[in-house]
């Protein structure tokens, strides 16, 4: 029997599309099989660009003293009153205060304890004079200038009052907030785990990634360019090498342990497109054939409970489809916003562009002088395209185009 006499139900190889799924159907049907993965513990040093999956509440003030926010004298702030350069007011210094090594006794009237930036204040004190407002006289001071009670100290809890919350849960951290964590006595904290993405790229033709293009066999471009889009949007990708067109092989990839399968190629209906055909047998293949463009041929499924999006062979195609879906899939998984992580601008078209009613299209754009034009050429199967390109524009599938002039949002594809 050949591959085609074994076809099952839904299998429309070798038949074509007759019904497209929208656009908004597939990203729902998407949306409803994708939520953020259960949560792990990970230490401060690995949690950079990470969600949180709890809320943080802080136990502790900070800071949890009163320090001092100058290099200095720590003093009653009363006495220094109506002192100036013509007033000079002696203190006498009975100490000081070191960042760390607080000064034990208490400052009374007319005296002063020498302070550095971070060190307590001591008891009594309750400003600090810059020391670039003192007279130094052996073991005394004289006081150039006045401050009011307060004046250059660090109060407890100026930073972060104990019992408050300091990051909602779903937060992405930031090297700051790292920082903020740490300054708050957390060593770990809980973060949504990054979706394990395998990549099943299938095709006879491939020679491994980074192998030099021989005859009729071509490089493989989709399993590094889905390796780097994968780890932009949080995931880990698992790619152990080009799996031939066989629908065992695909079939066994497909099912290696992961959160989330991309199958690369033989999505569409060609009589060497067994990824369909075997999701279609072993799971449900409930959307196969997008109105989108380019990219159609993309299949959402669902195999031994996880999520497989099919994405096209073609690079060009390839690329469209995981920015649509698999990317999405990442995303929330990882407990990312669903929203595409491209930078956008509105900008008028230079020239007109035409599109296809019924289908949403992926148009790769240059930024001209002052607005944006389409790159010229057209194919799904160059992707140097899209590296000449400097984003893309999506023309929704209710439109025939846009004359010259209309401003379109451009989602930029550099940072
Ligand atoms: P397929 O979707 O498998 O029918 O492939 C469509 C076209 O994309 C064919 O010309 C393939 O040779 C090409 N193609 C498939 N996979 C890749 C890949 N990983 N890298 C570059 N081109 C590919
Ligand atoms: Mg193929």
């Amino acid at each position: 029997m050949t591959a085609l006499e074994n076809r099952q139900p839904g299998d429309v190889r070798m038949r074509g599309f007759t019904r497209r799924t929208t656009l908004a159907d597939a990203l729902d049907w998407l949306d409803a099989h994708t939520g953020p993965l259960a949560s792990e513990a990970a230490p401060l040093e690995d949690v950079c660009g990470r969600v949180l999956a709890e809320e943080i509440r802080s136990e502790v003030s900070v800071p949890g003293f009163s320090r001092s926010m100058m290099d200095g004298y720590a003093l009653r702030a009363g006495e220094t009153e109506g002192a100036g350069p013509y007033n000079r007011l002696p203190l006498a210094v009975i100490g000081e205060s070191m960042p760390g090594q607080p000064f034990e006794g208490a400052v009374a009237a007319g005296e002063a304890v020498r302070i550095m930036t971070g060190a307590a204040l001591p008891e009594g004190a309750d400003a600090v004079l810059p020391v670039e407002r003192v007279e130094a006289a052996g073991e005394r001071i004289l006081v150039l200038a006045a401050v009011s009670p307060g004046q250059h100290v660090g109060r407890v809890g100026e930073d972060i009052t104990a019992g408050s919350v300091v990051f909602q849960a779903g937060r992405r951290l930031r090297p700051q907030d790292i920082g903020v964590l740490s300054s708050i006595g957390l060593a770990r904290v809980a973060v949504v785990r990054r979706p394990r993405v395998r990549i099943v790229v299938t095709g006879n033709e491939l020679l491994p990634a980074g192998s030099r293009p021989e005859g009729c066999r071509i490089a493989d471009s989709n399993g590094p360019m889905l390796r780097a889009l994968i780890e932009r949007d949080g995931g880990l990708a698992i790619n152990p090498g080009i799996v031939p067109d066989s629908s065992e092989a695909i079939l066994e990839a497909m099912r290696t342990e992961a959160d989330l399968v991309l199958v690369s190629g033989g999505s569409s209906v060609g009589q060497e497109d067994h990824a369909a055909a075997m999701v279609i047998k072993h799971g449900t293949l409930p959307i196969h054939g997008i109105a989108i463009r380019p990219s159609s041929p993309t299949g959402l499924g669902l195999l031994d409970g996880r999520v497989v999006v099919l994405l096209p062979g073609n690079p060009v195609a390839c690329l469209c489809a995981y920015d649509f879906f698999g990317g999405r899939a990442v995303r929330r998984l990882g407990g990312r916003p669903s929203d595409w992580p491209y930078r956008r601008v509105s900008l008028p078209l230079a020239r007109k562009i035409a599109s296809t009613v019924g289908r949403d299209e992926y148009l790769r754009v240059r930024l001209v002088d002052g607005g944006v034009e389409p790159v010229a050429i057209g194919g799904s199967s160059v992707l140097s395209s899209t590296s000449r390109a400097d984003g893309f524009v999506v023309i929704p599938c209710d439109s025939e185009g846009y004359p010259a002039g209309t401003p379109v949002t451009v989602y930029l594809y550099d940072p």
